[in-house]
């Protein structure tokens, strides 16, 4: 500590301090002009007009799609694994092993007909983030989610960054030749397994499974846009999953932090470099307790787009049910013109007349990897599961 060495009496105070852990001995905060006029919701929409924000990043994890009611599928015992039992897995995550999945890609694509996106519609976070769009002020929507749902609400490609991959687009597993998502789709819910039409090796969402690396755009994407953010919102993840997480670490230190959660999280300075939230500083961050859902709706309102907002839900559902009435209530269009490697071992029960079971977050279990934290429903922001290293390899989850 600077200035501070040799002097005994302020070393037995700085001790005295430490041992109540009441300050910060190591790294005296100097003084500083809070960002924020208020450390609330309306604090941060006036920094947001006040400043004419128009860089704004999200960061999101499962608990924006919770009200769609997808499934936590990392979680044996939501009933998502009970049909997997059949192949009699060691660990009921080796679904999303890359190595399992060359070996056998039947339990993933068991699997993926009850995740696959057609069953759900976007929640009002999502047309939330398709508002800061449309409004021109959203830099990046980064999601931890596969669901694409922020891409259903009418987030532009370009906009969206799926950290964990998504089923929006699909490659061989062999050749890397991509795939037509739509046809992959169609061959997954006639409970076959896709195969390459150049070299028939097994096509695969580009999902990233354990072992596999992230996306290239998002290694290479987020340093810019955090550096570039002049706004932060961070909404239903328990930020527990890097390098994902750590991208809190990269806004600078200056721009104004919102986090929409059942729970305060990412206050765990360790994990993120200094640079953790510090809700309680009072300096630029903001912890704005409950559910995305009413958390989106209190910003929009102070915003002034409430209306917007409720139209863009209205909208969205209207063309949700439309969607699903042309398809009659099916996911299996373009179905069996091919039928190349089939495994013989497929069970055709996709008549998929349960794809409307949504509001079952209830039920969501979170045991898994996170001791200790009471999310509930609200998830724990990692929906794809894979945590990786920072040199974007998929290791394992990993506990932060
Ligand atoms: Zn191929």
């Amino acid at each position: 500590m600077e200035g501070v060495e040799g002097d005994g009496d302020l070393d037995l105070l700085a001790d005295l301090i430490g041992h109540f852990g009441q300050v910060r001995v190591e790294e005296p905060q100097p003084e500083r002009e809070p960002v924020l006029s208020s450390f609330d919701a309306e604090g941060f929409v006036k920094y947001l007009l006040d400043n004419n924000c128009k860089k704004v990043v999200v960061m999101a994890g499962a608990g924006i799609s919770t009200s769609a009611g997808i499934p936590d599928f990392r979680s044996p015992g939501t009933g998502l694994y009970d049909n997997l039992q059949k192949y009699e897995l060691e660990e009921p995550e080796d679904v999303f092993s890359i190595d399992f999945f060359r070996e056998n890609p039947n339990p993933f694509y068991d699997l993926a007909k009850e995740l696959y996106p057609g069953h759900f519609k976007p929640t009002p976070s999502h047309h939330f983030v398709r508002l800061l769009q449309d409004k021109g002020i959203l830099l990046r929507h980064y999601t931890q989610n596969i669901d694409t749902l922020e891409r259903m609400a009418g987030v532009a490609d370009d906009k969206v960054i799926e950290a964990h991959g998504s089923f929006a687009t699909a490659h061989c597993t062999d050749c890397q030749e991509e795939a037509d998502p739509a046809w992959v789709k169609g061959r997954v819910f006639a409970g076959d397994i896709p195969h390459c039409q150049r070299c028939g090796g097994v096509v695969k969402p580009d999902i990233v499974f354990f072992g596999e690396s992230l996306p290239e755009r998002f290694t290479r994407g987020f340093r810019k846009d955090l550096a570039d953010a002049d706004a932060l919102i961070v909404m239903g993840t328990s930020l527990k999953v890097h390098p994902f997480a750590s991208l809190i670490s990269y806004a600078r230190k200056d721009v104004p932090r919102i986090l929409i959660n059942r729970d305060r999280v990412g206050e765990d300075g360790f994990a993120f470099y200094g640079s953790a939230f510090d809700f309680d500083a009072e300096y630029r961050d903001v912890f704005m307790g409950g559910t995305c859902d009413d958390g989106v709706r209190v910003l929009a309102r102070l915003l002034g787009w409430e209306e917007d907002l409720d139209r863009l839900v209205a909208d969205g559902n209207t063309a949700f049910e439309t969607e699903r009435q042309r398809h009659g209530g099916t996911d299996g269009d373009n179905t069996t013109e091919q039928q190349n490697g089939r495994e013989g071992d497929d069970d055709d029960d996709d008549d998929d007349g349960d794809g409307e079971d949504e509001g079952d977050e209830g039920a969501r279990s979170t045991e898994e990897n996170d001791k200790g934290d009471e999310n509930g429903g609200d998830g724990d922001g990692d929906s794809a599961a894979p945590a990786a290293d920072d040199n974007g390899a998929v290791t394992e989850k990993q506990e932060s």
